[in-house]
């Protein structure tokens, strides 16, 4: 058993609490981390203010990273002292996996959302009753971790595991969005809607395919301005009185190839759709809280657009993540230059610096334990 103060969300709507629980030890086929870092990701904002629903009470976090402490006995991959980034879990069998779909999992309402092991048990308790430890197979606000191999990939010695756990979900989403779904080609004009780190992660990956003219779209001017850094080639700064479907087709007057939204905001995917030129492609990678979208269909049909959900941008377990690492590596994927480290004791701070836009990408470190 691991007695830790974790970063639990209790009631929705409100912030985490930090409380003493107790962690199970390792099963067989299970990999205790020590949290190094892990990053704050919109999905857990969402998960406790309740517009996505969880469980409580439940230990939130899937961007961790950090040393492995203890193994199961079934455990190979791994040792006691490795380095290792933790990657959203999946289980590995169902036929979603088995074509390598893996963030499509048949069990992820489980494994994902439902924070608790295949066979329902949560993994942690606090005065005896059950908290969820699984969130993403993971639960990384807090300073231990229970994961499986599955779910983990290794990280070189002297890597910088505050950057490396900000590859995993939030650029995954939006990196991958545009190198495994939409692809765009040199000849396209893409537009991003909403660039915080998702946003910002498909625009560097929209310029890594070539693509010709890159429009960043978005309320902060000074988002804005690090998506010029990225790679966007033009911007749109929504708000009041903008008219934002006739701002890009100035811009791009055959309309939109390929359109990405990170929102989830109804008025804003509307515009992203009513955007697309011919045979465009539309990408979006959370919804919109259960807010249905009046589509004018007609609109769309002799254009021949394609609407498409992303999940985990659309990539393989942990071998789409290796990618990211690697173009990290070579700088392709500046997500350093997006983070903002906060003491774990802090996430409450941080919460509301990513609410507010102070923070584009909040990653939470541990001290020496
Ligand atoms: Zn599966
Ligand atoms: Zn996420």
């Amino acid at each position: 058993m691991v007695t830790m103060t974790a970063a639990v969300a209790a009631r929705p709507g409100t912030e985490f609490d930090l409380l003493e629980i107790e962690l199970e030890e390792p099963r067989d086929d299970e990999v205790l981390v020590r949290v190094l870092a892990t990053g704050i990701c919109h999905t857990d904002l969402n998960a406790l203010s309740g517009r996505l629903p969880v469980t409580m009470p439940i230990v939130l976090g899937h961007e961790g990273a950090g040393v492995v402490e203890r193994v199961g006995e079934r455990v190979t991959t791994v040792r006691p002292g490795d380095r290792v980034v933790i990657v959203p879990d999946f289980c590995g069998a169902c036929d979603e996996c088995r074509q390598g779909r893996t963030s499509y999992c048949l069990k992820s309402g489980q494994l994902v959302f439902g924070g608790v092991r295949l066979d329902g048990s949560a993994k942690a308790a606090h005065d005896g009753d059950p908290v969820r430890a699984g969130f993403f197979g993971q639960s990384s606000f807090a300073p231990y971790s229970l994961v499986t191999e599955r779910n983990i990939i290794p990280a070189a010695e002297d890597a910088p595991l505050e950057h490396l756990c900000a590859l995993t979900c939030g650029t995954s989403a939006g990196a991958g969005a545009m190198l495994n779904t939409l692809k765009p080609e040199p000849h396209h004009a893409v537009a991003v809607f909403g660039v915080g780190t998702v946003g910002l992660m498909a625009v560097a990956a929209a310029r890594l395919r070539g693509a010709r003219r890159i429009i960043a779209v978005d309320v902060h001017r000074s988002r804005l301005d690090m998506a010029l850094e990225l790679g966007a080639t033009d911007v749109v700064q929504a708000g009041p009185g903008v008219d934002t479907v006739a701002a890009l087709s100035e811009l791009a007057p055959r309309g939109i190839d390929r359109a990405f939204d990170s929102t989830g905001v109804k008025d804003v995917m509307l515009a992203a759709i009513y955007s697309l030129g011919m045979h465009g492609e539309f990408g979006y990678v959370t919804g919109t809280g259960g807010v249905p979208l009046d589509l004018e269909l007609d609109r769309l049909l002799t254009r021949g657009v394609t609407i498409r959900g992303i999940m985990g941008g659309d990539g393989t377990g942990g071998l789409f993540h290796r990618e990211l690492i690697d173009l990290y590596q070579r700088g392709a994927l500046p997500i350093d230059r997006l983070v903002r480290t906060y003491p774990f004791e802090s996430i409450n701070e941080a919460v509301a610096d990513m609410r507010s836009g102070v923070a584009i990408k909040p990653v939470l470190v541990f001290g020496e334990r």
